[in-house]
């Protein structure tokens, strides 16, 4: 039979996959930082009443329209939204809020005694433009109080937050402001649209687009050309109902009281709807993007919150009070990295456990476990390789001792010790490794 001609085109090796744009993978090595800021968060707001709720990443879109609001950037444009298999909206939650209050009203926890103090912990997702320190996927510490209209609740959520920074290192300033009553706010918007439409041809195209559905983000565009602007416009501060005057001023005294350092900032509006009177964002004066662009994340908030007493009735709930606030994890993180805390050297490996043979092998997950259990710090290779590519391995790892078991140690009953550093051997009894280890570990070899 003739030969099949070979064709010449070499097949091209498929292309690697590659991470989504804006998404991020979190490596061992950036695990500690994490652990560290997840594990101080969990004692302080245990400490403090909080109870841990965990939410499902998806959700009814609805929920969201509902809440953050239908014109916000976050809803109109950033929502990763599609049709589930049932033919329903679900959305990938953009925050986790939202998600509390439903979990609140579904659960009845109204009739639970009041406040009650959530906490939650999780991505949320927004199909943003990729920055330094701002991500398609960023993970939240969402804290919230509900059923408690005093000012010390606001107070109560800020200062935990700024003991969570101080805790990790973190120098912070809380930027705070009052976004007043839902009327008083819709008196205002009228006033800054008054003074904005004369000046519509020198705003941003988004600025354009935010006059007509939502006015109240003009304050806080970054554009430089629309800031100067907005530097001479009327202000919310100056406009706030006289019972919302009250609660800003009581929280502004909680905060002196307790040496909470913050700034007025009349510019805060946050970009979420739901917001009424204090409304605030934490910055960090270290913040980074684990050496991404310092410049161009140094302002980004590490947090945010505030009060949202409308939100649990919006979706049908009990008319009740409430105020939060969530940190950006990876922003806290960065921050975290360049403080002085320190999350403590990772023990180093003391132990290598070497095996040769397969019935020493079979033994090797056992061992692994004696010597794990009883405080050791142990590596090994549960696989096949030879002993010289094991012990290369181990002196890689920098461990003090090697654990060699052979076949012939086996049937002795036997292990034997090498010291990694001048390749000295000794054979012991094996019921007595443990013993063996910690005296020499403790003799320093
Ligand atoms: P917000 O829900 O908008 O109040 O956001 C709370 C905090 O989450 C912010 O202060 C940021 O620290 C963080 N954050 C929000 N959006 C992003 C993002 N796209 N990437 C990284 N962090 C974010």
């Amino acid at each position: 039979m003739a030969e099949q001609p070979v064709s010449k085109k070499k097949k091209r090796a498929p292309k690697a996959p590659e991470l989504l744009r804006g998404f991020k993978d979190i490596l061992p090595e950036e695990a500690p930082y994490w652990q560290r800021v997840r594990a101080a968060a969990g004692v302080l707001l245990a400490d403090y009443g909080y109870g841990e709720i965990q939410l499902p990443i998806l959700e009814a879109t609805s929920l969201f329209k509902r809440t953050i609001g239908e014109h916000t950037d976050i809803v109109s444009k950033e929502m990763f939204s599609f049709l589930d298999q049932g033919g329903d909206s679900v959305s990938l939650r953009p925050e986790l809020t939202a998600s509390m209050a439903r979990a609140y009203i579904e659960h009845g926890m109204f009739n639970r005694p009041q406040p009650v103090k959530l906490y939650s912990l999780g991505p949320a997702f927004r199909y943003e433009r990729p920055q330094a320190g701002r991500y398609r996927q960023h993970n939240q510490l969402s804290m919230e109080l509900f059923g408690n209209a005093e000012p010390s609740a606001d107070a109560e959520v800020i200062f935990i937050a700024y003991l969570l920074c101080k805790e990790l290192g973190l120098d912070v300033t809380i930027h705070i402001n009052s976004l007043g009553s839902n009327e008083a706010r819709e008196e205002y918007v009228r006033l800054l649209k008054e003074y904005t439409k004369p000046k519509r041809s020198l705003l941003c195209e988004d600025c354009k687009k935010r006059l007509a559905k939502n006015p109240l983000r003009l304050l806080d565009c970054k554009e430089e050309s629309c800031r100067s602007l907005f530097a001479s416009a009327p202000l919310l501060v100056d406009n706030l109902d006289e019972e919302s005057k009250k609660h800003f001023v009581a929280v502004l005294e909680h905060l002196d009281e307790s040496s909470v350092p913050y700034e007025l900032d009349p510019y805060i509006v946050r970009g979420l709807d739901y917001y009424n009177r204090t409304a605030f964002e934490i910055v960090a004066s270290v913040a980074g993007d684990g050496g991404v662009s310092d410049e161009a994340s140094a302002h980004l908030a590490i947090g945010g919150g505030g009060r949202y007493d409308g939100l649990v009735e919006t979706l049908g709930g009990r008319s009740t009070s409430a105020v939060g606030m969530a940190f950006g994890l990876e922003r806290v993180v960065s921050a975290f990295k360049k403080s002085k805390a320190s999350i403590g050297s990772e023990k180093k490996p003391q132990v290598f456990l070497a095996q040769l043979g397969e019935e020493a092998a079979k033994h090797m997950f056992t061992l692994f476990e004696t010597l794990r259990s009883s405080g050791l710090k142990v590596r090994a290779n549960f696989g096949k390789s030879g002993l010289k590519a094991q012990l290369e391995l181990a002196d890689k790892l920098g461990v003090v001792y090697a654990a060699i078991l052979g076949q012939k140690e086996l049937l002795d009953g036997t292990v034997i010790i090498r010291d990694m550093e001048n390749g000295i051997q000794e054979v012991v009894d094996l019921a007595k490794i443990v013993d063996e280890l910690k005296k020499r570990l403790k003799r320093g070899r």
